[in-house]
């Protein structure tokens, strides 16, 4: 059943980059924009989307036997502690439990910033159009309109710059930067959205953290979006985008 979602999923894809190739191409002098393949491409869209959304409630259906299962196990790791001090079984035992319970864990937290990044990545993808529409940024240029804060920074941006901004915000808040998505993931990939040289943080830019680290980023003249409202559907799309905007494709 995956098989047949990814490659359903990738078809949709191809499909959408398909037309908006032919659409960017539209926009050349000689050519005219004509209403009914922009309707096919909001649609190739939509079903990229729709897939996407499949998978994100398949992976909460698991996120809820995962947490379950974490109960449980936790209830296990106490109660073999209890038995080991009181000589009944032996340590292994404890350990054991112990190990399988950070292993479940493991899987709660994995499965909550899946969530999360798939969250930020479909925002991302939805609200680009609303985002091209934006008067340009010269270098420098800061701007917030409803739901975008944008800061066209200057220096030269690259993934290796981020443990800079991991220290400072370790050092400012005590706790790791939340990173959701470090460039491209599979998300990105089954969205046909380059996002190889960016990262997804995340955070609301109106929270305290938020607006600590767009200063931080505004001094150090690294540019970013922050997106403040999510899609529709989500709790986890608000976040901030580090560096330059996804290219069109
Ligand atoms: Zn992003």
């Amino acid at each position: 059943m995956a098989i047949a979602t990814l490659v359903g999923v990738h078809s949709s894809a191809a499909m959408a980059q398909d037309l908006q190739s032919k659409s960017s191409n539209r926009n050349a002098p000689s050519h005219r924009r004509t209403g009914a393949s922009e309707s096919e491409l909001a649609r190739a869209r939509a079903d990229v989307i729709q897939k996407i959304k499949e998978t994100r409630a398949g992976a909460e259906k698991l996120l809820t036997l995962h947490e379950a299962e974490r109960v449980r196990l936790l209830a296990q790791y106490e109660q073999r502690r209890e038995q080991y001090y009181l000589g009944l079984i032996a340590r292994n035992d404890v350990l054991q439990a112990e190990h399988d319970l950070a292993q479940a864990m493991l899987r709660v937290d994995e499965d909550k910033r899946w969530l999360a990044e798939t969250d930020m990545a479909t925002t991302e993808y939805s609200m680009r159009d609303e985002l091209l529409r934006l008067p340009g940024l010269a270098v420098g240029g800061y701007s917030e309109s409803g739901n975008f804060l944008r800061f066209n920074g200057g220096s030269a941006w690259a993934l290796m710059d981020v443990s800079k901004l991991e220290k400072f915000f370790s050092g400012s808040f005590g706790r790791a930067l939340p990173i959701s998505a470090y460039g491209q993931t599979p998300t990105h990939d089954r969205l046909r959205f380059d996002h190889r040289n960016a990262i997804d943080v995340a955070l609301h830019p109106d929270s305290k953290e938020g607006q600590s680290l767009l200063s931080y980023l505004r001094q150090a003249g690294i540019p970013f979006i922050a997106f403040r409202n999510a899609v529709t559907g989500s709790a986890t799309g608000a976040h901030i985008h580090i560096g330059k905007p996804s290219p069109r494709n």
